[in-house]
């Protein structure tokens, strides 16, 4: 690590931001030694808020049906391999049910853009989910819909959504994305999210195909000027179905080191140790957690659904990725000097 680095990181762990340009000479001066540095700052950013404290989500994947194209998903329309499910209400809150009984307080609602979810679908089913757990968050993470339909989610009880902004620079994710799908409105949604007063996820994936250091700066720097309250990122992982399926997957450890970064931006961030970093790498989730993450989401979705949520190859469905292996979860937390909590976990 070269003494400017050092002292950028030191800057940031200070003032909370740097300049574009710097957040590119971090990203540029990646080493082990610099990531392990960041680590031990991120962590100890972490630890003033939240102590040994990981947070847990049950995730649903409520549907693997999407109306958009987007060029780097398993899940995508054009994708004739992919072997289409919906839930149903009933399956919905039976997953519901068992991740309260296992100990879950909030249920993350995600899937494609899947018309059959209207408000009218989904404003009843919030509300049913929150009179039924009452002391629980939910979460959506549904893609874009209108101001008026995230306003209605909202009143419904809908506490929190995940929208990844996927890469905060234009060109990039109109290289990323079909020309039905636009940066300025994925950005619209997450500026409305944020007024409506959802806590909001914003996020991105590192080593996206075209995706060079530049990116990745304005990324930070976005997240910096955004200030969400929770950021998902994850390697980007190829899909056999798709363009990109013979690229190679994203660098766990420069995710790690995003992480970090990201911690020292925002200390009171919720930042999840993602599934992909898990699937390409066995102590993966371990690894995002000693790098500054604070939150995991297992897997509650039903056995066939999760085999058919496949956004990228090797998806993990099983061992402490899924609900039932809480207790293997624990245990391997544990061992890292983390807790899992069993609670909300609302951002500070
Ligand atoms: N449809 C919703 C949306 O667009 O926000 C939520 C579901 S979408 C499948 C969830 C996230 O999966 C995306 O935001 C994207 O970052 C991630 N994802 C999709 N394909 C991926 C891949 N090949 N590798 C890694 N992450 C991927």
């Amino acid at each position: 690590m070269t003494e400017y680095t050092k002292s950028l990181i030191n800057t940031l762990e200070k003032n909370r931001t740097l300049t574009e340009s710097e957040y590119l000479s971090l990203i540029d001066g990646y080493t082990p030694d610099a990531a392990k540095y960041a680590g031990e700052l991120a962590l100890k950013a972490k630890k003033a808020f939240y102590g040994d404290a990981v947070f847990i989500r049950g995730l649903i994947e409520i549907s693997n049906i999407c109306k958009n194209d987007c060029k780097y998903c398993g899940i995508r329309k054009s994708n004739r391999n992919c072997d289409r499910y919906r839930l149903t209400r009933e399956d919905i809150l039976s997953c519901c049910s068992h991740g309260y009984r296992l100990g879950f307080r909030t249920f993350v609602l995600q899937g494609g853009e899947d018309g059959y979810y209207t408000d009218d679908v989904l404003c009843p089913l919030i509300n049913e989910i929150k009179s039924r757990f009452p002391d629980c968050a939910v979460t959506l993470s549904l893609g874009e819909r209108s101001k008026e339909s995230y306003l209605a989610l909202y009143e419904a009880g809908a506490d929190r959504y995940l929208l990844r902004h996927e890469t905060a620079t234009k060109e990039h994710y109109e290289l990323l994305h079909p020309t039905s799908l636009s940066f300025d409105e994925r950005m619209r949604c997450l500026f409305d999210l944020k007024e409506i007063g959802y806590q909001v996820g914003c996020g991105f994936m590192v080593g996206s195909p075209g995706q060079e250091s530049r990116h990745l700066a304005r990324d930070l720097k976005f997240v910096e000027e955004f200030s969400p309250q929770m950021c998902g990122i994850g390697p980007f992982i190829p899909h056999k179905d798709t363009e990109y399926s013979s690229f190679t997957a994203g660098s766990v450890e420069l995710t790690c080191y995003l992480l970090s970064l990201i911690r020292l931006i925002k200390p009171t961030i919720l930042l999840p140790a993602t599934t992909a970093l898990g699937t390409l790498r066995e102590n993966g989730r371990e690894m995002g957690i000693l790098a500054g993450a604070n939150v995991v989401m297992p897997n509650l979705s039903p056995e066939e659904a999760k085999a058919k949520y496949t956004l990228y190859n090797n998806k993990l469905t099983s061992g402490a990725e899924s609900a039932e292996a809480l207790e293997t979860l624990k245990s391997r937390m544990k061992a890292i000097g983390a807790e899992i909590v069993c609670a909300r976990g609302d951002a500070l």
